[in-house]
């Protein structure tokens, strides 16, 4: 499982970092999504899970 992050989809909520900081953060400059771990360990795939649910631009998913 992989996490990708369309940068230019985030509106920069912060919604991701705030569920899953172990996962991502957001940039300095503007706020979009830093993506930490881009592979998930199995114990954070919950946590990707809700993060991809709960982003409100749709910039977040999940692929195999
Ligand atoms: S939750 Fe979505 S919109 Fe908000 S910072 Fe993360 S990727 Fe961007």
């Amino acid at each position: 499982m992989r996490i990708e992050a369309d940068a230019g989809t985030c509106v920069g909520s912060g919604m991701c970092a705030l569920t899953s900081p172990e996962l991502f953060d957001q940039s300095d400059e503007d706020g979009t999504v830093v993506v930490l771990r881009a592979v998930p360990a199995d114990v954070q795939l919950k946590d990707a899970e809700d993060a991809v649910r709960r982003c409100p631009s749709g910039a977040l998913s999940l692929t195999d």
